[in-house]
């Protein structure tokens, strides 16, 4: 069995985007630029927006961050959003998910300049993607399809199965396994799916999305599949200072025996997450994406 490596990996391509940076202002040119708007005081978002600044000043990017209260109104959220489409300084930006619920996300992300939508949330990109089009990526699909690459893990008419159809990873995730790049036969199963064992079972590469900690048993698990693990749960554990402890979807102590290949929770899908908001990121400042 093969532990794959996300924190290697991420930090590999944090280096390559490192040197692009360089040579972006060696050529005179200012470093790419990204904001994020972060709206109240959540501490799950105030955790990721930290990260995304972080991760930025690491490889020499610009960072901006734009803060609202709880109580700000859709009417001036969407006016910022509205100025940050316009503002030349800038290559991309996000709004950090979930909002106040008096304010509609989709419509906040449908203002967003697709352009600029390194989250890869706005329809547009979602719909370019699905036809094959050079398209922003939302970043958790993009980190495991970057994962399975640098493994040379073979994807060629394998069965992938994921588990779970959200917006922001499991169906974005089932059309890129699904191109012709990739060239996976895909089952996209959820929480109506029969028989979800034998589904899982039949699985070459098998994709756990779900949020629920340890839900893929080794019964469900074929000998030899490739398994990713997405899911990244909180529960508590009187193991560590926080007082909690991170857990995946996955099974890791039954599953990861029967394995070619598995991702660990924490250090596999998570780094790759915020990686690839960075390689957005620079695709964005080279206007990669929209010629
Ligand atoms: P989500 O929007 O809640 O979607 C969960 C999906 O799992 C849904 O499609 C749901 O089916 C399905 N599901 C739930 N219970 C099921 C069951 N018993 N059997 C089969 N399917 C079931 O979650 P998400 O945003 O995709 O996130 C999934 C997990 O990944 C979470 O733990 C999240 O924290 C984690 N995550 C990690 C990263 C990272 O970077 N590591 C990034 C994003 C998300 P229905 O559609 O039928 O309800």
């Amino acid at each position: 069995m093969i532990l794959i490596d996300g924190k290697k990996i991420s930090t590999e391509i944090k280096n390559e985007i490192a040197i692009e940076v360089k040579k972006i202002v060696e050529n005179g040119n200012r470093p790419p630029h990204l904001a994020a708007v972060l709206v109240g005081h959540d501490g799950g978002s105030e955790t990721y927006v930290a990260y995304k600044i972080k991760d930025c000043e690491a490889v020499g990017f610009k960072s901006s961050l734009v803060r609202f209260d709880d109580d700000v109104t859709e009417e001036e959220l969407l006016n910022k959003v509205e100025e940050l489409n316009n503002d030349e300084s800038l290559d991309g930006f996000i709004v950090q998910l979930p909002l106040p619920k008096h304010i509609s996300e989709q419509k906040v992300i449908e203002a967003i300049n697709p352009k600029k939508d390194v989250d890869g949330f706005h329809p547009v990109n979602v719909g370019r993607t699905v036809i094959g089009l050079p398209s922003f990526v939302s970043a958790t699909p993009y980190g495991i399809v970057e994962l399975i690459k640098r493994y040379n893990i073979e994807t060629s008419g394998k069965n992938c199965v994921i588990v779970g159809r959200s917006n922001i990873v499991g169906r974005p995730l089932s059309v890129l396994m699904s191109q012709k790049a990739i060239n996976a036969t895909v089952t996209v199963a959820h929480s109506r799916t029969k028989n979800l064992e034998e589904v899982c079972k039949n699985a070459d590469i098998l994709i756990a999305a779900i949020g629920s900690p340890e839900f893929v048993k080794g019964n469900m698990v074929k000998e030899g599949a490739v398994v990713i693990d997405v899911g990244t749960s909180r529960v508590k554990s009187d193991l560590t200072k926080s007082g909690f402890k991170l857990k995946g979807d996955v099974l890791f102590e039954e599953v990861a025996d029967k394995c070619s290949y598995i991702t660990p929770v924490p250090g596999g899908v998570g780094p790759m997450t915020r990686v690839s908001l960075l390689q957005n990121t620079l695709l964005a400042a080279r206007k990669e994406i929209f010629k």
